[in-house]
């Protein structure tokens, strides 16, 4: 989806904020395709700036502003006797008042965005500006905390108006909305384990023993990050230390960062990475989502008993493999390297078994992995404390779109 439908307000968020409040005011206005836009009137900022939830933490896709006069430097290759062979445009690396880069650069504007501009009334053009990079940071100067991904569209809005004079569309003190195609969405949240030795002690486990269904779902340990669907053209999930990642980019202002560093201690930072295959078709993008993605790690139960109570859809070789394995049989020692990985594939794509950790600690890992999920949902971060509201960027209110 794209334009406001493409997901660039979340109205399950907001309209759950919304319900949250005393004397709030939502006024729902129901359009001819039964889909429900949630205009938040400004009381509601106050509730929604205590409680960021799950923050945005990147933006890629075009923006329905006029990018038309943007001029930008250009990639050629000329071959040898001189000639131009080609040339493209090149994305501007633009730097904002916190010493933090986006790219910027045009695309066109495609069907679905013109569709969903002249179904909702939101800005569209030809040409239209192409925007990549982190808006919580390039507008509050860290990204340690940051408004909710809900309010994707007005902080999209807002990191194009920061935009220098000669960037900047010319049509983006419009007062409507712009169509939004998303080619990728980060948000995060952060979870408070106690002590950096518990962070530390949560990721090597992860590391260890969680799998997804990516085709590379082994998780991996990358400058101590913990990935799941490294390199996905759809989803991935991040973990990390954000103390140890705020020690290698620290932030531009030198008091922030020592109160910061502080606030970060014992803290564990999830992130979900989503691409377009994922995006498209979303009208919103709620912030449980990423809690829906993190279960896929793992292996769960339901899956087991799959197996246990009746027959996958094995070939024989396979099948053969499972039964070993069931059996507590170490398929790694007696199959070739290349084999055991395509039967361990077909095995995990069938019913949803990784036969690269041993039955013994399977059930285990379920169990922990199920004890980590309630304990990372208990402790989530949902506020932020009042010596750091300051630096905390307060978005616009922007209208929600509901699931359609
Ligand atoms: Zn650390």
């Amino acid at each position: 989806m794209v334009g406001l439908g493409g997901g660039l307000f979340s109205g399950g968020s907001l309209a759950r904020i919304a319900g949250a409040g005393v004397g709030q005011k939502t006024a729902k206005v129901r359009y001819s395709n039964n889909r429900t836009f949630v205009h938040a009137v400004p009381i509601l900022l106050c509730f929604y700036v205590i409680m960021p939830g799950k923050m945005l933490d990147w933006f890629s896709g075009l923006v329905g502003y006029d990018a038309s006069a943007l001029r930008l430097g250009q990639i050629c290759a000329i071959n040898r006797n001189g000639e131009i062979e080609w040339h493209k445009d090149r994305a501007e690396v633009v730097m904002g008042s916190y010493q933090s880069k986006v790219l910027v650069g045009k695309g066109t504007s495609s069907t679905e965005m013109r569709d969903a501009a002249e179904r909702l009334g939101l800005v569209i053009n030809p040409e239209v500006l192409w925007i990549s990079g982190n808006p919580t940071k390039f507008l509050q100067g860290h990204n340690v905390f940051g408004p909710s991904v809900s309010s994707l569209g007005s902080m999209v809005r807002s990191l194009i108006r920061a935009l220098p004079r000669d960037i900047r569309p010319s049509d983006v003190d419009n007062d409507l909305w712009p169509a939004l195609q998303r080619s990728r969405v980060d948000m995060a949240t952060t979870i408070d384990m106690g002590s950096h030795a518990c962070v530390h002690e949560w990721l090597d486990t992860a590391a260890r023993s969680s799998r997804t269904r990516h085709r590379n779902g082994c998780s991996q340990l990358e400058g101590g990050s913990v990935y799941w669907g490294f390199g996905s053209r759809r989803w991935t999930m991040v973990a990390y230390c954000k103390l140890c990642e705020l020690s290698h980019r620290p932030v531009a202002d030198l008091k922030l960062y020592e109160m910061l560093k502080q606030y970060c201690e014992g803290k564990l930072r999830l992130e979900l990475r989503l691409r377009r295959p994922e995006l498209k078709g979303r009208n919103t993008l709620e912030e449980g989502l990423i809690w829906d993605y993190f279960e896929k790690i793992s292996i769960g139960e339901l899956e087991m008993s799959k197996v246990n109570g009746g027959r996958p859809n094995l070939r024989s070789s396979v099948e053969m493999c499972l039964t070993v394995w069931l059996a507590g049989g170490d398929l790694k020692a007696r199959l070739p390297r290349r084999t055991f990985y395509k039967y361990r594939r077909e095995i995990m794509e069938q019913t949803g078994i990784d036969i690269s950790i041993p039955k013994s600690d399977q059930e285990s890992t379920i169990e922990r992995a199920k004890f980590d999920l309630d304990y990372l949902k208990a402790h989530e971060l949902k506020s932020v404390p009042d010596y750091l509201q300051g630096w905390l960027f307060r978005p616009d209110a922007c209208p929600s779109y509901g699931r359609g």
